[in-house]
């Protein structure tokens, strides 16, 4: 498969900028490495053919100073445009050769660089409500006696819709365009995920014990299924599973799950080794790893989005890699809850996928995956006591194709490429925290910190346009939000 070849080998390096520094550049070709996948859309090869000498109509056109399109990994191409048309990316071409598009609108982004939208692979939306409620706890303390009271007192369809359209607008502008929520009331979630426009994986939550949402396993499981029998066509929206973790979950459980994701061929999101205490007690109880009693089960596969991770020894990252499962890393969550460290670079080598998620707000603070990407990158060189471990194209690649390959979606986003789905941001490099610019790449991951995201797209609908959000009314959520501050009390509810 062409995106699995590029990830699996690298790809061609193709740098703007010299590896050992150098100021020289090259453009690529990309008609060279373009899919033809999706009919209707042909791949541009601006270098070696001619343009038509009819023009070509296009919904929007872009032209940025660079184009970062993430697939050849580590390219950066200057002086190109790019065009959407029918909600996917049609062109993308050298500015002269634009000429030969008629574009219904057209945006010049000087000192822009234009990107893939970046996707959040792991959340619980809803829980910005929550953000600062609870700090500096370890994570079983923290989640026993904050986190879960507060949700059982006050989590509701209305807490959802509400803190999700709060998530939404914090991680629009800060350049996600996909992100994978896992929580209660999913329906509301799933509700505000639509009205903002942006795209999203739903993976219902799956407990043995009751919430305000449902009674037990099976309840649990037959309202997710009926919320993906509702919403299984829509373009925006996948729907999985998302047992919340092997210590919550029974393996009975677990079976079912394994059972109907391979029937109906869905994605399964689980917590998975976030502490080494999680790991140590599981070997008590049942004489084995979590990860193994998952392998044995049958519930570890390509479909499986395995988050945290971060107690795994060599026979467990083997395990995963046979398996073809996901990690999905979270690196600011498990600093702050000590939750223990990701050995990235490890799992990068054995061929895993590793994708990118924020966590929830609450244990976070921020749905800011600019963030994560800086963390990921630093974290990752002190975990393998390398400072050449993840490079910033990896960490690039981490944010985006991973997310979207742990997602399913590597198809459809997560690289700038003809025939994708036009996720697109455009990121503001002229401030002076990103100056001088020697490499856009290493500018992208080391200096943004997110507000420097000024537009973007989801399947070619504008949902950022100069930082305002074009369909969500940011004065009446945050009004709402002051309201659920009022009711939530911390000093209410914290003993
Ligand atoms: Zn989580």
């Amino acid at each position: 498969m062409f995106l699995k070849n590029f990830a699996d080998n690298g790809g061609p390096l193709r740098l703007y900028f010299g590896a050992a520094g150098g100021n020289g550049h090259r453009d690529v070709p990309i008609g060279d490495f373009l899919p033809t996948k999706h009919p209707g859309f042909t791949a541009t090869r601006p270098s070696n053919a001619p343009m038509s000498t009819t023009q070509t109509t296009v919904d929007t056109l872009l032209h940025p100073e660079w184009i970062v399109p993430v697939l050849p990994r580590a390219t950066v191409l200057s002086n190109h445009s790019l065009a959407i048309t029918e909600g996917r990316i049609s062109h993308i071409l050298p500015r002269a050769d634009a000429a030969g598009l008629t574009p219904a609108q057209q945006l010049d982004l000087p000192g822009h660089a234009l990107m893939p939208g970046l996707v959040n692979a792991h959340g619980h939306a809803a829980m910005s409500l929550l953000r600062g409620y609870a700090d500096d706890l370890p994570l079983m303390p923290w989640l026993e006696q904050h986190i879960w009271p507060a949700e059982g007192t006050h989590v509701g369809p209305e807490f959802v819709r509400d803190g999700t359209a709060l998530a939404i607008a914090e991680m629009l502008r800060a350049g996600t365009t996909t992100f994978s929520d896992m929580y209660f009331f999913p329906d509301a979630a799933a509700g505000a995920a639509i009205t903002a426009g942006i795209r999203c994986q739903i993976v219902f939550p799956i407990l043995d014990f009751p919430t305000a949402w449902a009674r037990d396993a099976d309840d649990y499981i037959s309202k997710g299924l009926r919320l993906r029998d509702e919403l299984k066509h829509h373009e925006l929206i996948t729907i999985g599973f998302g047992p919340h973790a092997p210590y919550t979950v029974s393996p009975d459980t677990l079976q079912k799950v394994a059972t109907y994701a391979a029937e109906l061929d869905v994605p399964v999101q689980i917590h998975l080794h976030e502490t080494a205490a999680e790991v140590l007690a599981a070997v008590e109880e049942h004489g084995e790893r979590p990860l193994d009693s998952l392998n044995a089960i049958g519930l570890l596969g390509p479909r499986t989005q395995c988050v945290h991770m971060t107690d795994l020894g060599d026979q467990d990252i083997a395990a995963l890699a046979a398996s073809g499962a996901h990690v999905v890393h979270c690196p600011q969550s498990n600093m702050k809850l000590a939750s223990g460290t990701c050995p990235v670079s490890k799992l990068l080598a054995r061929g895993v996928n590793v994708a990118l998620g924020t966590d929830s707000a609450a244990s976070n603070n921020d749905l800011n995956l600019f963030a994560e990407m800086q963390s990921a990158a630093l974290l990752g060189k002190l975990t393998a006591a390398d400072a050449a471990a993840l490079p910033a194209a990896d960490a690039l690649y981490m944010a985006t194709m991973g997310g979207a390959r742990a997602l399913g979606l590597e198809q459809e986003i997560g690289s700038l490429e003809p025939g994708k789905q036009a996720d697109i941001i455009a990121v503001d490099l002229s401030g002076p925290e990103c100056q001088p610019l020697y490499n856009p790449l290493s500018q992208l991951v080391y200096a943004c910190n997110g507000s420097q995201v000024s537009h973007s797209w989801v399947a070619g609908t504008q949902l950022l346009e100069n930082r305002r959000l074009t369909r969500l009314d940011l004065k009446d959520l945050l009004q709402r939000t002051s309201a659920w501050q009022e009711k939530i009390n911390p000093t209410d509810t914290s003993s």
